[in-house]
């Protein structure tokens, strides 16, 4: 199946209680290509409404944030673990909830084959749910953010602060944790170079040592 294939199946998924009351599947954006996958937890409210993953105050803060860091967020592949808006309507306004355990269970039909097609190097798990999804459940985020861990999606996993959390903390002594969410940016998206580069360079030694082989075979 092709990139654009999953994505197409993935706009009429039914498999969990949030396609109820979704607008759009916030199936991901981005390069495809690109060695660095961020990964959030779910759409907000904006992302709801557009289908596009991380656009509303959190998803401009995290663009500056990339924009800090030297980096075009159009260079990288931006998910989330869940691909509709997980809200609660028991007060008939929505309230923006986190995801069940099931729910995200669920949705892995489709971040798994996405992120086997995409077959990043690096990916950047963005807030403390995504991390404990996909690094380890007791993961905690302000010990043990800026860390490599090993993925089963990548060569290696590195998680930073949600962009809402920092929000939720900037005041006017602090930027609440925004320089960190910059540095750990910047960190997986040179591992992710460095990888790309130990790849390029393992490949480039297996074609001299096949034509070595040829040259002895023949
Ligand atoms: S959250 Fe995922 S599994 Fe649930 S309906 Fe949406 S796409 Fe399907």
């Amino acid at each position: 199946m092709t990139f654009e294939e999953l994505r197409a199946e993935a706009q009429g998924c039914l498999a969990c209680n949030l396609s109820s009351r979704r607008t759009n599947v916030v199936f991901g954006e981005g390069n495809i290509l690109s060695p660095l996958v961020l990964i959030g937890e779910g759409p907000g409210d904006t992302e709801d409404k557009t289908g596009r993953p991380f656009v509303g105050k959190a998803g401009q803060l995290l663009d500056k944030a990339l924009a800090e860091a030297g980096i075009e967020r159009s260079s990288v592949y931006i998910t989330n673990t869940v691909k509709c808006r997980a809200a609660d309507w028991s007060t008939g306004r929505p309230m923006n909830r986190a995801p069940t355990e099931e729910e995200t269970l669920a949705c892995r039909r489709w971040l798994v084959p996405q992120l086997g097609l995409i077959k990043p190097k690096v990916i950047l798990c963005i807030g403390a749910p995504s991390a404990k999804n996909l690094i380890k459940k007791n993961f905690m985020i302000t010990k043990e953010r800026g860390q490599y861990f090993p993925s089963e999606f990548a060569k290696t996993a590195i998680a930073t602060l949600h962009p809402a959390y920092i929000l939720r903390q900037q005041n006017i002594s602090g930027d609440g944790g925004f320089s960190l969410l910059v540095a750990d940016i910047q960190k997986a998206w040179e591992a992710a170079q460095r990888l790309v580069e130990k790849d390029a360079m393992g490949k480039a030694d297996k074609m001299v040592i096949e034509a070595e082989e040829q040259g002895t075979l023949f």
